[in-house]
């Protein structure tokens, strides 16, 4: 407690008086409340409360001692926020009944970091998020926000940059005051997208780094007056948004155990193992990492202006190879499967099941791929397996892959699953401005 009280002066002395106590709901928003600095020790032993069945996916019951939803304040995650002045952002674990709740998507990616950590070793991720800035127009459509729709390659232009130059040294300056180290800053495929990359850091926190990311984002987009957006595939003709896990592994001395520089890949036999994990299990994953309805739209191959979409299709693995599931940069895996509309604790936490499950099995080491997939495509050559097509085809591969579901958790599979289908019958109950058009006058 004195190292708390002390934390409490600090913060104080720097002029902060509330906490913004934050977790994620199943769905991968970041929510939460504001509470007095003073009570910091209470928020960090007891946690704040929270009416469990007014978060998505809690499973907590209406009435009783579990109803309620604890957030305990993770104290070394606390940062003053730069766009609320007087306030630190800090990241909560769920709590219910005393216990960990099975169903937080934090603990459940902490649970997969304690079966990596009873072996030694360290899981490190680099989060790539690509994004859209959108426009609502006065006709109640959008556009995406830069205005410069002309644009036919729009991969790193620079007027689209010099037109957001506000929102993206807004981004800068409020991401590094937060402690991220930005590595690169770039307008993405197509228009309106871009993306900001910074240093990788430990699983946990840098799921945590991502919601982070989100939160300021569409603070500073709203500033600016757009909409940030997470929506995979905003545009019909163009790319859409991944966003790609770059992963490895270490032992307790810090060595790289995924890496070997002579092997085919530059993967060990351990990497390789993990790869053909997440190949082996890429269409239940794709229940997490590919979350929405919409997801499935940007898992397609031809479907943009530039006629690259650049979004994985087919399961496979290549050495520097795009156009593939799966790829092998020195030494460590990128997995071009998650999009942003995740819940990145969940999405990594069966990343990493899956990898592991691929280690424990010792799975073959999956054949590297050379070839663009997209021109295979084209051609009408033989292709390896496809991902699923649609969110319904991976609800179905989840419930199919029972030890994944076992390895993450069921409680946590078995809300997820309540959800998602809830919002494929939705979508499959509504009636499109497509279908109108291509049905309604056929002859
Ligand atoms: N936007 C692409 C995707 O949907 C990725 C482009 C890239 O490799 O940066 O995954
Ligand atoms: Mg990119
Ligand atoms: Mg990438």
């Amino acid at each position: 407690d004195a190292a708390l009280h002390a934390t409490v002066e600090r913060l104080s002395a720097q002029g902060i008086h509330s906490i913004l106590a934050t977790f994620t709901d199943l769905l991968g928003a970041p929510k939460g409340k504001l509470v007095p600095l003073a009570a910091l020790p209470k928020w960090v032993r007891e946690g704040a409360g929270f009416a469990g069945p007014s978060i998505w996916g809690t499973g907590l019951p209406r009435l009783g001692a579990r109803s309620e939803y604890f957030g305990r304040v993770q104290p070394d995650s606390l940062r003053p926020l730069p766009f609320m002045p007087g306030v630190a952002h800090a990241v909560c674990d769920g709590y219910a009944g005393g216990e960990p709740l099975e169903t937080c998507s934090r603990q459940v990616l902490r649970r997969q970091l304690d079966r990596l950590r009873a072996r030694g070793w360290t899981a490190w991720v680099g989060i790539e998020p690509e994004f859209f800035l959108l426009q609502r127009r006065p006709d109640g459509g959008w556009r995406a926000g830069d205005g410069l729709d002309r644009l036919d390659k729009p991969s790193y232009d620079l007027q689209a940059i010099h037109r957001q130059r506000g929102f993206l040294d807004d981004m800068r300056t409020a991401l590094g005051a937060l402690g991220f180290e930005i590595e690169q800053i770039d307008h993405e495929d197509a228009n309106g997208q871009y993306e900001i990359n910074y240093r990788h850091d430990e699983a946990l926190a840098a799921a945590d780094r991502y919601q982070l990311f989100k939160l300021t984002a569409h603070a500073v987009a709203d500033r600016h007056g757009f909409v940030f957006s997470t929506m995979p595939k905003p545009l019909a003709n163009a790319p859409g948004s991944g966003l790609h896990f770059h992963l490895s592994l270490t032992d307790a001395e810090g060595r790289a155990l995924m890496a070997d520089p002579t092997a085919p890949l530059g993967l060990s036999p351990l990497g390789a193992r993990f790869a053909a994990g997440l190949l082996h299990h890429a269409d239940a994953l794709a229940a997490w990492c590919a979350p929405t309805v919409n997801s499935y739209k940007r898992l397609a191959a031809g479907r943009s202006a530039s006629g690259t979409t650049w979004a994985p299709v087919w399961k496979a693995i290549g050495d520097n190879n795009r156009t593939c599931l799966l790829r092998a940069v020195a030494g460590r895996l990128e997995w071009r499967l998650p999009d942003p509309a995740c819940n990145v604790y969940l999405a990594l936490a069966g990343t990493l099941a899956a990898g592991l499950s691929g280690i424990d099995l010792a799975l073959p080491a999956p054949t590297p791929c050379a070839d663009d997939l997209y021109d295979r495509h084209r051609a009408g050559a033989p292709l390896p397996g496809r991902l699923p097509r649609d969110l319904a085809t991976a609800l179905e591969a989840l419930t199919l892959d029972a030890p994944l579901r076992r390895a993450v958790g069921e409680a946590v599979c078995e809300q997820w699953l309540t959800l998602k289908w809830a919002e494929w019958d939705a979508w499959a109950a509504a009636v499109t401005d497509w279908e109108w058009a291509r049905y309604a006058e056929a002859p």
